[in-house]
């Protein structure tokens, strides 16, 4: 027997159908799960019961689910999985603005919830050096993992590298130079050509993972540039 307790996830989404959807494969999983059915309540429950991780959905009655994660972060680190129909919000949940860990678009199917939430948990308390996620790429820092939508992609300790350097600012074109800094210490050698074989192979990687998407563009003279799908 386990003395460990079952991971405690509160879903906060106001479509009944849809939360207990979430909600059963959550506890199918091994967690505990409390149901919050609208946003003004969240905080309060929150602090009555810090849970491990919130399922955050965004248009939610009393207050909407970016307000909810300003909120949260005003006063707690705990990891949020948002939930969005407007994939055109997904900057402003991600990162800064609002402060969510990660998202999943609508309509979605509840085991892609349940892998996402699982992938959060295993990266435990939120990190911003060590972890980073940009749409449903997860970055491990510590252990060098990279992942995208709970797949693991097998990237050596530089393709890593430069994956984060390119993820940490989405749509900002870097240069080969700009590149070359970011990979830090013992990489100095390398050159332009290397840093193009690197993307190339990161490249293939990715598009194993999530095919006809392009990652990562090259812009023709200037350098490269990361697209989360
Ligand atoms: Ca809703």
């Amino acid at each position: 027997m386990s003395a460990v307790a079952a991971p405690f996830v509160l879903v906060v989404e106001d479509e009944p159908r849809l939360a207990k959807l979430v909600a059963d494969y959550l506890r199918a999983a091994g967690m505990e799960v409390a149901l919050q059915d609208r946003g003004d309540t969240v905080v309060p429950a929150v602090r009555a019961r810090p849970p491990d991780l919130i399922v955050l959905d965004l248009m939610l009655p009393g207050a909407d689910g970016l307000t909810v994660c300003r909120a949260l972060r005003a006063f707690s680190d705990v990891p949020i999985l948002m939930l969005t129909a407007r994939v055109e919000e997904v900057d402003r949940l991600i990162g800064l603005e609002a402060g969510a860990d990660d998202y999943v678009c609508k309509p979605f199917s509840p085991r892609e919830v349940v892998a996402r939430v699982k992938a959060i948990l295993r990266r435990g308390r939120r990190d911003p050096d060590a972890s980073q996620a940009q749409g449903g790429l997860v970055l491990d820092a510590e252990r060098y993992e990279a992942r995208w939508n709970g797949e693991p992609l097998d990237l050596t300790p530089l393709e890593f590298r430069l994956l984060r350097a390119l993820a940490e600012s989405p749509g900002r074109v870097f240069s080969r130079d700009q590149l070359l800094d970011r990979l830090h210490d013992d990489q100095r050698s390398l050159s332009d050509r290397a840093i193009d074989s690197h993307v190339k192979n990161l490249r293939r990687k990715l598009e194993a993972v999530e095919p006809g998407h392009e990652f990562i563009r090259s812009i023709y003279g200037v350098g490269y540039r990361f697209d989360p799908a």
